[in-house]
């Protein structure tokens, strides 16, 4: 077997060819000055531009480097689920390709991790350059879920963080089909503990999370870590039936006791449109649940890879086992 691995990074990579290069440089650069064997991992998760071959080339030369290609899109957190998989690290650090995480943050991280502290993220005091709606949205989405989940999922920190490799061990053993990876680590436990920074701004590119994928992984959060959006229905079922019944009083008392005429009309309506609305909502947020326990009952794999680069034979192996569950 190849010599063992110390650190491994994590790079998910979407279409980003215009910053891959330096994004390696400045990872090579901060790997080095910890003076350990390391491994950068990209995972590249389906991208249609020049990020392949770039990737290919840099891997050629450069006998730290490992890449994933897989066989399409199948998502930011699925990238970061492979990665874990194959990685072989006694830390496992993950980190975005465009350089929004600061690769100078690591050293400190990896100082945590030897004072015993099996996770360490990487949390944003501050977002440069970024749009008042991501960052309204983000704070939104962190805040709401945070009251949500049953796990305490710290705020403001996304995938950015070093984990210890008994993390990623159990990490492997969640086979979650729509997987929100930070909520999985803090559900795990162990010693975690945070490192601030303030996130830049993305230099080259634009974001490859549209609001779609920002929607999906906010679902995906919420009904991973929460069962309230279900009883929610439950909750409105009974406010609703209170409010029914007061109006029914009222009805009742101006029949009976006043000689208004009731139209009737608008009431109607509104009650109609009102308890519409609340019903499609619930019936919605039961689909949502559903449908995720429709994947996880095909319990298809969660990513398929077309090509494996760079990797020792015999940890491939055993990775490949990982990556099939
Ligand atoms: N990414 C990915 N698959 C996707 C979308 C994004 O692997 O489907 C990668 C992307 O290349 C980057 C990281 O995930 O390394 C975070 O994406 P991005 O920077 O676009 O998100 P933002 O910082 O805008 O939230
Ligand atoms: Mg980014």
């Amino acid at each position: 077997m190849a010599n063992k691995i110390t650190y491994s990074v994590v790079i998910p990579v979407y279409n980003e060819e215009e910053v891959l290069m330096a994004s390696y440089e400045r990872l090579t650069d901060v790997m080095e000055t910890l003076g350990a064997s390391y491994e950068l991992l990209f995972v590249n998760d389906g991208s249609r531009d020049g990020s392949r071959d770039q990737l290919d080339a840099i891997q050629a030369l450069d006998p730290n480097v490992r890449v994933l290609h897989f066989s399409r899109n199948f998502g930011h957190q699925i990238a970061i689920t492979a990665g874990v998989d194959y990685a072989s690290g006694e830390a496992v650090i993950v980190i975005d390709a465009d350089l929004q995480d600061p690769p100078e943050l690591i050293p400190e991280m990896v100082r945590k991790w030897q004072e015993g502290y099996q996770v360490v993220y990487a949390k944003r005091a501050a977002r440069k350059g970024e749009s008042f709606f991501k960052k309204a949205s983000a704070s939104i989405f962190y805040r709401v879920l945070a009251k949500l989940s049953d796990t305490p999922i710290p705020v403001d920190t996304g995938d950015f963080r070093l984990m210890d490799k008994k993390i990623c061990a159990e990490l492997r053993r969640l086979h979650e089909k729509n997987p929100f990876v930070r909520g999985q680590v803090s559900w795990i436990g162990f010693k975690q503990t945070a490192v601030e920074y303030s996130r830049d701004e993305r230099l080259y590119g634009e974001t490859k999370y549209p609001l779609k994928k920002m929607i999906k992984l906010s679902i995906d959060g919420i009904t991973s870590f929460s069962y309230l959006p279900l009883k929610l229905a439950s909750y409105l079922g009974v406010a609703a039936s209170g409010i029914g019944l007061l109006y029914m009083l009222t009805i009742l008392f101006q029949k009976l006791f006043t000689s208004v005429t009731v139209p009737g009309w608008a009431s109607i309506v509104i009650i109609q449109l009102v308890f519409f609305g609340i019903i499609l909502f619930v019936l919605g947020m039961i689909g949502e649940y559903l449908g995720r326990m429709y994947e996880e009952a095909k319990d298809r794999p969660r990513y398929i890879i077309d090509e494996a680069n760079g990797f020792d034979a015999h940890y491939l192996y055993f990775a490949r086992q990982q990556g099939t569950k």
